[in-house]
């Protein structure tokens, strides 16, 4: 199976324009968009399949995905296509308001939820890891890790600065592959940031690619700059080299002796992976790469980053301890340094209970679309048509005409905007319209990550610290798959494991296609209401007063809730 999976010779691309290689628009576009997702331009690995996250893929192995899309190309407007972690396994008469593909990847019983079975069962080309939009043929490339933070921090501006970012500034560490998209997030939220990173390659690279604004020589001048910027109230980012367990530290132990202290502190270096993740302290990038290629050394570079994670994270209390908001942002740390001895580790909040979960209590979260014609005017239209709709939300206006500024399109041209419960269906009627009257080239696509509102269960990450304890339930994400299969959503999928790894996480997907025609906008009308109200269901059955009001608010029939 190994062999099946690397092609060196594959490059894939999505079709664009309007010639329909499948029978209808609700087919073309899973055909379109599961190779959108291998596109070079979207997919890390694209010859290996692989989309993003580890090695999230879109597709079993290479027959696997030649005959997803000959099956795509047949499959009738009466049938679905059944797929089982990546591989096309049955087609079934159903009926045309039915998904036309159903999607189960990388699902184990949960006592066999560990990485140990998934690589038996891997190896022997038996299953794949779909992470959350790889195998689910929804993901959009950077522009989603850009916005998720962008809203991180638009909600740490209200809740702490009375929703003004200016002459704010947040200060990070890692600006890799998703921590990279740390400076572009705060420059669009209006604050200036301070990032630590300890490869300067990566540094030049976001400097490139204009994620970056500058580069200090040392600490000194990288605060002097903040300095500088904040009191002007100017948005800019400053990147430093440096181990952050040395430099949060010093930080720290200024800001104690009456220095500087940032507005906002989080990491997203890759903690997680102690062996290749975080630079212990006192080593070269060079001499930890050698010693990552020599296993008899790997318990030694993992019991220094450990304790380098518990330095950096005493140095988030300290600051923590002066006033500072501090997260955790999905990275472990936490977890690292309290292994390590630091007790108080998870006074840190998570990000998720920090910052998202009152938008995830509306129904907000990381609604998509992504235009099928290829033509980047389309979305440009589309973007358009949302800031018509949705005049008085300044953070949507704002990101909006920053995103179409600086993010550049990956693939097909694509759009992420933060929407919740009553918005969602209002654009998704109104791109259908746009399409039916031809002020479209083609359909539009319509789906969100699963890192959302009702879909996720995932007890580190995304329902850390229910209010109900219910962090563990993962009854909801299913209920949302079967609810978005029942409302005639164009495929739905369920996943184990993406985030966070085997065992910790189950999470559904949803796409849904708008062609412009009158079925679409019912099948519309019903989906992009029940997809994010069912996370709104989930929130107030746990127990949260702003889920409570949304729902009642929208007239959302919740049984037991009065
Ligand atoms: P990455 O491995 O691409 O980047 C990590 C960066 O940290 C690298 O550039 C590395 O050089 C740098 N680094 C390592 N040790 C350092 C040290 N001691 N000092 C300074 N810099 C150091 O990873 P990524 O894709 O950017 O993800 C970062 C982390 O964020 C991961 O743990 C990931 O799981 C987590 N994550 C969270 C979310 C979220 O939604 N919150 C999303 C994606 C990823």
């Amino acid at each position: 199976p190994a062999s099946l999976r690397f092609d060196p010779d594959r490059v894939v691309r999505a079709p664009r324009g309007t010639h329909l290689s499948c029978r209808s628009w609700q087919t073309e576009a899973a055909y379109r968009l599961l190779q959108n997702n291998l596109d070079p331009e979207v997919a890390e690995d694209p010859q290996r399949l692989v989309v993003y996250g580890g090695m999230g893929r879109a597709a079993r192995d290479w027959p696997c995905f030649d005959q997803l899309l000959a099956s795509l190309r047949e499959l009738g407007d009466d049938e679905s296509l059944l797929v089982q972690s990546g591989k096309p396994v049955g087609v079934f008469r159903t009926h045309p308001d039915a998904p036309r593909v159903l999607i189960a990847n990388s699902n184990l019983v949960p006592r066999w939820a560990t990485w140990e079975q998934f690589e038996e069962l891997d190896r022997r080309g038996l299953f794949m890891f779909g992470q959350m939009t790889a195998g689910s043929w929804i993901y959009i490339g950077s522009q989603g890790i850009v916005q998720g933070t962008y809203e991180t921090f638009m909600e740490a501006a209200r809740q702490h600065w009375g929703g003004d970012a200016r002459g704010r500034w947040i200060l990070s560490a890692g600006l890799g592959g998703m921590g990279g998209a740390q400076p572009l997030a705060a420059s669009l939220a209006g604050a200036c940031s301070l990032l630590v990173e300890c490869r300067p390659e990566r540094i030049a690279a976001r400097l490139r690619t204009r994620y970056l604004d500058q580069q200090a020589r040392d600490l000194d001048e990288a605060l002097a700059l903040i300095r500088h910027h904040t009191a002007r109230g100017e948005a800019v980012s400053i990147g430093l080299l440096g181990n952050a367990a040395d430099v949060l530290p010093r930080i720290a132990e200024q800001a104690r002796a009456g220095g500087m202290k940032p507005d906002l502190v989080t990491d997203q270096t890759s903690a997680h992976d102690l062996l290749h993740g975080y630079l212990p302290q006192g080593w070269s990038v060079p001499d930890w790469e050698a010693a990552q290629a020599d296993p008899a050394r790997h318990a030694d570079v993992r019991a220094q980053a450990a304790a380098a994670c518990a330095r950096h994270v005493t140095a988030l209390l300290a600051l923590r301890e002066l006033g500072v908001p501090a997260i955790d942002y999905g990275n472990n740390i936490r977890q690292v340094a309290l292994d390590a001895g630091v007790e108080r580790a998870f006074d840190i909040p998570g990000f998720v209970p920090a910052y998202i979960r009152p938008l995830f209590c509306e129904g907000k979260g990381p609604f998509r679309w992504v235009a099928l014609s290829g033509d980047p005017e389309d979305i440009r239209r589309t973007d358009a048509k949302v800031r018509e709709l949705f005049p008085e939300n300044a953070g949507l206006q704002r990101w909006l005409s920053l995103a179409g500024e600086r993010i550049a399109f990956q693939g097909l041209p694509a759009r992420i905007c933060w929407l919740g419960l009553g918005e969602r269906d209002r654009a998704g009627l109104a791109f259908n319209e746009m399409v039916a009257r031809g002020e479209l080239k083609a359909p539009v696509v319509i789906g969100r990550d699963h890192l959302d509102t009702g879909s996720v269960a995932s007890p580190n990450r995304e329902t850390e610290g229910m209010r109900d304890g219910s962090d563990a339930v993962s009854d909801w994400p299913l209920l949302n798959a079967l609810l978005n299969t029942a409302g005639g959503a164009t495929w739905v999928s369920l996943h184990h494991g993406g985030g966070v790894g085997m065992g910790y996480s189950q999470h559904a997907g949803m796409v849904i296609v708008a062609d412009g025609t009158e079925a679409a906008a019912r099948r519309l009308a019903r989906v992009l209401v029940n997809d994010c109200g069912s996370g709104v269901m989930r929130h107030a059955d746990a127990g949260y007063p702003a889920a409570q009001d949304c729902a009642r608010r929208h007239g959302l029939k919740l049984p037991m809730q009065r």
